[in-house]
């Protein structure tokens, strides 16, 4: 085998869907901590507050450089390389999730064991479905009273429509708990309370049958057998194919806050999850052992530093190996750049890269030229498409207070935008800035942004706009016929798109049905 091609085997890309509450932050900190990346849990921590309070945010963006290095994180099991792609606890970052998680391979679903399936567990996995990403499930919080297991993997079928293949399965839970009996390798993991960030292998008892059993778990061994012979019975086999096509998910339960369950997870990871695949371009697939270089951006994160305005963009590697200094082709504006500075994100620093493979994360310094989507490549014209812009929810016409200030508001609104968390719209009509976003804690932070980073006060005022789509149409005189008609509700995105501006639903549908030759999408795809 080729040495990139052992580097790429050894890459596991993934990122954690869940629920807020039910444990990502502390899984996340594990993880680290069990792959070595980081000697304490709890630096990931600080990230949290972003979903209280937007004041709680602002404070956040003081650490930003925390922030920026906890968005990727790369730490090492049994001889993989692990990169984990964090996503933002709020909701109203969701935009930036799904967009995480077009970069990723595999994901890890978690669930709180009371709770069960709940609502954004449900949005992401749509979004996972879409790529048919393979999802490992881990049940969480057995130390604390939940629902019944089998209960929750059928709720998990049902809704998530995705078979559940136990992996261990739960000795007790609460007060009762006593471990984990795992399916496979025909053991049992005692559960021992570790509230620090102790690595301890918990302790193991061969055999189902093995007298020490009883010793130990007194009665509960018994009904566990029993469990076991019905859940054997009962639930669907594992099987690779099955969990890489993302019609399976192993299940494994654990306490994450007590370091339980995690190092079977990682095993997992290491022993099943898929390696970088070919990822399609609009010309053709691309597979990551191609000896030329290519990548693409999903996400781009601000001012590490104020003042030098140091916006890092995400680029995931899909293909070749990158080299510090080497020279790279932006595709959309056709330039070659020398990357001598991109930075890698391992433990709880960032560092110059020196090297990277496919499946990896790189960050590159960003002064405005690049953009949520934008392919990189070592020669050859490619795009990776299948980054998705979603109508916004929200809107506000954006109205400046120092009217001297008009250019500095265009430019901070523009390079804000580009980021991807709110979008700007630019109505056919007049001269009004309308932006656009997913959630309402988006605007407070523009706001907030534009003022210590462009020097810019702005008000909002609300505006009579219920969603906007993107217009298209295969017959370029309907397409001229509808802007002229509709001209006074058209607007340009950021990217210059024509988008339609609705007033409300019913306005929107009156639109479609009369004029059926022009598409109207709710989403648009870099
Ligand atoms: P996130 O919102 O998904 O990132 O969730 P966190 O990791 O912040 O966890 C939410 C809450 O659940 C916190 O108070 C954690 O301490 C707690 N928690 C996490 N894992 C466990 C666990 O295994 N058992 C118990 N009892 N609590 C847990």
């Amino acid at each position: 085998m080729s040495a990139l091609s052992t580097e790429i085997n050894r890459r596991r890309t993934f990122a954690i869907i869940s629920h807020p509450d039910a444990g990502k932050t502390t899984i996340t900190e594990k993880l680290l901590l069990f792959g070595g990346a980081i000697q304490l849990a709890g630096s990931v921590k600080g990230r949290k507050a972003a979903r209280h309070a937007t004041s709680d945010w602002m404070e956040m963006e003081k650490e930003r450089g925390i922030s920026v290095t906890t968005s990727v994180m790369q730490f090492e099991h049994k001889d993989c390389i692990l990169n984990l792609l964090d996503t933002p606890g709020h909701e109203d970052f969701s935009e930036d999730t799904y967009r995480t998680l077009t970069a990723v391979d595999s994901a890890l679903m978690v669930i709180d064991v009371a709770k069960g399936v709940e609502a954004r567990t449900i949005k992401l996995m749509e979004v996972c479905r879409l790529r048919t990403t393979p999802i490992l499930t881990f049940i969480n919080k057995l130390d604390r009273e939940g629902r019944e297991p089998i209960e929750l993997l059928d709720e998990v079928e049902s809704v998530l429509k995705i078979n559940c293949a136990p992996m261990t399965w739960p000795i007790g839970m609460g007060k009762r708990f006593k471990g984990v009996y795992h399916l496979y390798k025909d053991e049992v993991l005692l559960f021992s309370p570790h509230h620090e960030g102790k690595i301890a292998e918990a302790e193991v008892i061969k055999g189902l049958d093995n007298p020490k059993l009883d010793e130990v778990l007194k009665d509960q061994a018994e009904e566990l057998r029993e469990e076991i012979e019905l859940v054997k019975g009962a639930s669907h086999e594992f099987n690779l194919e099955d969990y890489l096509s993302g019609q399976l998910t192993p299940v494994f339960f654990g306490s994450a806050i007590n370091n339980f369950g995690i190092i079977e997870l990682l095993d997992a990871f290491a022993e099943y999850a898929p390696a970088p695949k070919p990822r399609q371009a609009e010309q053709r697939d691309v597979a990551p052992d191609e000896g030329k270089f290519s990548g693409f951006v999903f996400k781009i994160q601000a001012n590490m530093d104020p003042a030098h305005r140091d916006r890092i963009a995400f680029m995931r590697i899909c293909s070749g190996k990158f080299d510090k200094g080497m020279k790279i082709n932006h595709v959309r504006i056709g330039k070659n750049i020398q990357v001598g500075n991109a930075i890698t994100f391992q433990a709880d620093s960032r560092k110059n890269v020196e090297e990277a493979y496919p499946g990896d994360i790189i960050g590159l310094h960003n002064h405005g030229t690049i953009q949520v989507g934008d392919t990189f490549t070592q020669g050859g014209k490619l795009k990776f498409g299948g980054i998705p812009y979603f109508a916004p929810e929200l809107f506000r016409r954006v109205v400046l207070k120092d009217p001297l200030r008009s250019k500095a508001l265009q430019k901070g609104l523009t390079q804000l935008t580009e980021e991807g968390a709110t979008q700007l719209f630019k109505p056919l009509k007049n001269n009004d800035l309308i932006l656009g976003a997913v959630g309402v804690l988006q605007f407070d932070v523009t706001a907030h942004r534009l003022k210590t980073e462009y020097n810019v006060e702005c008000v909002y005022d609300a505006i009579g706009i219920n969603t906007v789509r993107w217009v298209s149409a295969d017959d370029p005189a309907k397409l001229e016929e509808f802007k002229r008609k509709a001209y006074d509700n058209l607007a340009e995105d950021g990217g210059g798109y024509l988008v339609y501006l609705a007033n409300s639903r019913v306005n929107l549908q009156l639109t479609e049905e009369r004029w059926p030759d022009i598409q109207f999408n709710a989403t648009r795809e870099l």
